[in-house]
């Protein structure tokens, strides 16, 4: 794979002759502009095009593929990890153009989209025949279902509806030889073969570029039910969260948010949420309204002989919708806080096991606190064992000391609890040096597969460890900040 730029105009001209001289950029502002995702890393590419089809894609990927350049897929770029960069320059593919719903099919419960696609786009189309497409991450207004099949993304409905992964039933991509596959199956069941479909979800553009993707729809619930409650101690708002499942209810929803968390959600709301300490936002929901309230019921009792403090349900879809808006704005406004002069370390995304979450919450936030972490922020999809926790480290001294964190962290997640560096963001390059920390050998078999679909590595290089492994979580930092 090249490592040094090719020529403009070199590049400009042989990519216009594929898509259009309007699809290619290789301006300057415009490419910084792609140099940053939501992580806290930098990495330009040397050119942008936009992609409106799958056979200008063949003869993209072919001619770098002769070329040897490297070659980075992205959605809207709202990554955590670094994955939707160009690390080692190449061209970056704007996906966005690629945006068109195929076809509807209630009879089958299914939808099949383009990956340019934006979720909520995707959703508002799908709600004029009762269906939804439910893994709603917090990011659902503007990333693409591609970013979220390549990150296998999850949010809050994970715990009753499960993550995109769960969702996806077949793919189109192109490979790196201009080969096009198509993998899974219309039919609900198959046993044949491979898996080929769960390789590229999670894959984060590194073995081709999806071009087409099959998901499986549901019809909306009918009935919906909120519960906002307020615990005293982290520890006892997990507690209440594992009783909840013991006690036979799959809530549609059930987060966690400390006081600081709570703190960044409130203002701009025109009635604040009822936030203390530790709060649980609880969602149950079904087509029988009776179960729905029984359930909510029931959920409301627990965190009660939990300690739960206050207590308030709403059955009043505004409410519910700003309770759930105000979620949503969580990481945004953590990441407001780098202009502060901080950086809230890349969100870290662990994942235990359910029944551990109430000890993982206080071991957590002490390992890190021993680690010398100078802000802790903790929440999370609390129902599905994915545990955030956002550290702000001084960008300009504290680098060192944050890989520190990082690490004490990771090795607590998966030597004691079994769990995982990433739940739902994906590894991209913050969680790189963690890799073999979690798969140990299995990480060369990763890497012996990615060869297979990309023998020249130009395949979104420099991400998941599967070419290399960062010694530091903190490479790819803008140069203002003092990284490499
Ligand atoms: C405010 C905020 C809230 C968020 N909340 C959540 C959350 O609740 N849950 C969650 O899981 N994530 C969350 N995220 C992270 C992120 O939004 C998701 O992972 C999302 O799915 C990424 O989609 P995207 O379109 O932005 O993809 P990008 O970031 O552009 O790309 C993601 C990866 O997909 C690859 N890719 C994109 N398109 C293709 C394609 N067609 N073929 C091959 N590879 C491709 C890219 O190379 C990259 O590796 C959040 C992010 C933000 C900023």
């Amino acid at each position: 794979m090249s490592s040094k730029a090719p020529d403009q105009n070199f590049l400009f001209e042989n990519f216009s002759k594929i898509v259009g001289k309007d699809d290619v950029s290789v301006d300057e502002t415009e490419l910084f502009a792609y140099s940053l995702d939501a992580s806290n890393h930098q990495g330009e590419p040397w050119a942008i095009v936009r992609p409106e089809n799958r056979d200008e894609l063949v003869q993209i990927l072919k001619f770098c593929n002769e070329q040897r350049i490297p070659v980075n897929p992205r959605g809207a770029g709202t990554s955590f990890a670094g994955q939707a960069l160009a690390l080692k320059g190449g061209v970056m593919l704007d996906m966005r153009k690629m945006n068109r719903i195929k076809e509807i099919n209630i009879g089958d419960r299914t939808v099949v989209v383009e990956p340019g696609i934006v979720y909520s786009k995707l959703n508002e189309e799908l709600a004029k025949y009762g269906y939804s497409f439910p893994p709603e991450p917090g990011s659902a207004m503007s990333c693409t279902i591609g970013g979220m099949v390549s990150n296998n993304a999850g949010g809050i409905r994970a715990i009753k509806y499960g993550v995109t992964r769960d969702f996806v039933m077949g793919l189109e991509a192109v490979l790196p030889n201009g080969d096009v596959i198509r993998t899974g199956s219309r039919s609900i069941k198959t046993s044949s073969g491979y898996d080929l479909t769960r390789l590229f979800v999670g894959s984060e553009g590194t073995l081709g570029v999806i071009t087409e993707i099959t998901l499986k729809i549901l019809p909306k619930p009918k009935h919906v039910q909120v519960l906002i409650a307020v615990f005293k101690t982290a520890v006892d708002a997990g507690k209440a969260a594992s009783q909840i499942i013991n006690s036979g209810i799959t809530p549609s929803a059930m987060e966690f948010v400390d006081q600081f968390t709570a703190a960044a959600m409130n203002p701009g709301l025109s009635k604040p949420l009822p936030l203390g300490e530790a709060n649980l936002m609880i969602e149950t929901d079904g087509t029988e309204e009776d179960i729905v309230k029984a359930e909510m019921e029931k959920a409301a009792k627990v965190c009660q002989e939990s300690g739960a403090l206050e207590i308030k349900v709403s059955q009043d879809p505004e409410e519910r919708l700003q309770m759930w808006r105000a979620r949503d704005s969580v990481t945004t406004r953590l990441m407001q806080l780098r202009g502060e002069g901080m950086v809230p370390y890349a969100i870290v995304d662990t994942g235990v096991p359910i029944s551990r979450v109430p000890e993982a919450l206080r071991e957590l936030k002490d390992v890190a606190k021993k680690a010398g972490a100078p802000l802790i922020v903790m929440f999370g999809h609390i129902g599905d064992g994915n545990i955030h926790l956002a550290l702000s480290i001084d960008p300009t001294k504290e680098l060192e000391k944050g890989d520190k964190i990082a690490r004490s962290i990771m090795e607590t997640v998966i030597n004691k609890y079994r769990g995982t560096i990433t739940a739902e963001h994906g590894v991209g390059l913050s969680k790189a040096p963690f890799m073999p920390l979690e798969h140990g050998v299995a990480l060369n078999y990763m890497s012996k597969i990615k060869k297979v679909f990309d023998p020249n590595g130009i395949m979104n290089p420099g991400i998941m460890g599967l070419d290399e492994i960062p010694q530091s979580t903190f490479t790819h930092m803008p140069k203002k900040i003092g990284g490499s």
